[in-house]
């Protein structure tokens, strides 16, 4: 039985919303950067089933703890105020779930749990379509750039750091991104330094703060970092403090990226207008879902701006939608480690990612996955 659309065709009905929390250790050792040790990335699976039998599956993630949080906010709020309703009204649903957490949630935990049942109903309209996201959308390309960030953690040492560096690069990758924010900036500018000198000048090399270092701070290593010929400063202050953006990317030459910790289209707008951000590193998993990641590029691009979205463990959705965005020529590869745990992992080879034939949005784990490290 389909119920009543805003379509004039007939939509599949939302009979059921299952979550599911998994704890996914990392194959690899602890990494950190100046804000987490990460040994296990926890995720937040949604299946949406509808009366027509097709299953839409969502999902979001963390890596530190808490995400139960999300799980109950997406079983007790969202849950209820989709079954029964017509599964390709989408932004229909998105306006009823928000309404749910409209007094509790604009960020954060809410936000993300509302991106998890939004990329499950897109995977429901495409799987119905029989195509994968980026041909829904309409590539601008074939195959999506890479750079790797997984050879910079804050805890290597410098050794390890150049060698894991120089690892990457035989790999074919011609861009990579190492940590910064040691208590003692000096050790970073060391670090920067030593992996320069090893890379050479040919490779693009990105450093990411972690949002640790005041204004003061920014100014003065940005500066000094600039003699490397760094493609951008990551995240170098608190990411809710547009104005200290705005004033270091006047003091400095290199280009200033944020994104990663911002959650809506009103907070990239306020980045963009006040000149505060080069880089928009818009995640879909950190707004509330696909169309409010166009929507951010398409903000970006009428300013001139490029997107290179953050990494979201995953990548098969910001491969496909970076497919799709004339402004978006590259996207961050990490935590290849654990790039298996997904039933269709998008491929990365030589620096570059091929773009996903199965139809939908890519964001279901295996079923060993969800079985073996279940924890709700
Ligand atoms: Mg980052």
């Amino acid at each position: 039985m389909s119920s009543t659309s805003f379509l004039t065709r007939p939509s599949p009905t939302i009979t059921r919303v299952e979550t599911i929390l998994v704890d996914v250790p990392l194959k690899q050792r602890t990494i950190t950067d100046s804000q987490s040790s990460v040994a296990s990335v926890e995720f937040v699976q949604v299946k949406v089933e509808t009366d027509a039998g097709v299953i839409g599956w969502g999902f979001n993630w963390n890596y530190t703890k808490g995400l139960k949080a999300v799980q109950v906010m997406i079983d007790e709020a969202y849950a209820p105020a989709i079954v029964g309703r017509p599964a390709l009204d989408r932004h229909a649903l998105m306006q009823a779930m928000n309404a749910t957490t409209h007094f509790i949630g604009r960020v954060g935990v809410a936000r993300v749990g509302l991106c998890a049942v939004n990329l499950a109903l897109w995977d429901i309209q495409l799987k119905l379509e029989q195509q994968p996201l980026w041909r829904h959308l309409g590539p601008c390309k074939d195959r999506v750039r890479a750079y790797n960030t997984d050879g910079g953690w804050l805890s290597w040492s410098i050794d390890e750091l150049v060698a894991d560096m120089q690892r990457i690069i035989d790999r074919g990758f011609d861009s990579v991104k190492m940590k910064l924010g040691r208590p003692d900036p000096r050790e970073d500018f060391e670090r920067v330094r030593a992996v320069r000198r090893a890379i050479g000048d040919r490779v693009n090399l990105m450093v990411d703060v972690n949002t640790v270092w005041d204004l003061k701070t920014a100014v003065t290593w940005g500066r000094r970092l600039e003699e490397f010929d760094i493609s951008w400063l990551e995240e170098p202050m608190h990411p809710f403090d547009v104005a200290a953006h705005a004033e270091l990317a006047r003091e400095l030459d290199v280009p200033i990226a944020v994104g990663e910790t911002i959650y809506t289209l009103h907070d990239f707008r306020d980045y963009i207008d006040r000149r505060a951000v080069d880089i928009v590193q818009a995640d879909v998993t950190k707004l509330s879902g696909i169309e409010e990641w166009l929507d951010v590029a398409a903000l970006a691009r009428a300013h001139g701006l490029t997107v290179i979205p953050h990494t979201n463990v995953q990548q098969n959705v910001h491969v496909q939608l970076a497919a799709a965005t004339p402004n978006a020529p590259l996207v961050e590869c990490c935590y290849e480690s654990i790039h298996d745990i997904w039933e269709d992992p998008v491929r990365v080879e030589g620096g570059w990612y091929t773009l996903p034939e199965a139809p939908g949005v890519g964001g279901k784990l295996t079923d060993t996955v969800l079985a073996e490290y279940r924890i709700g």
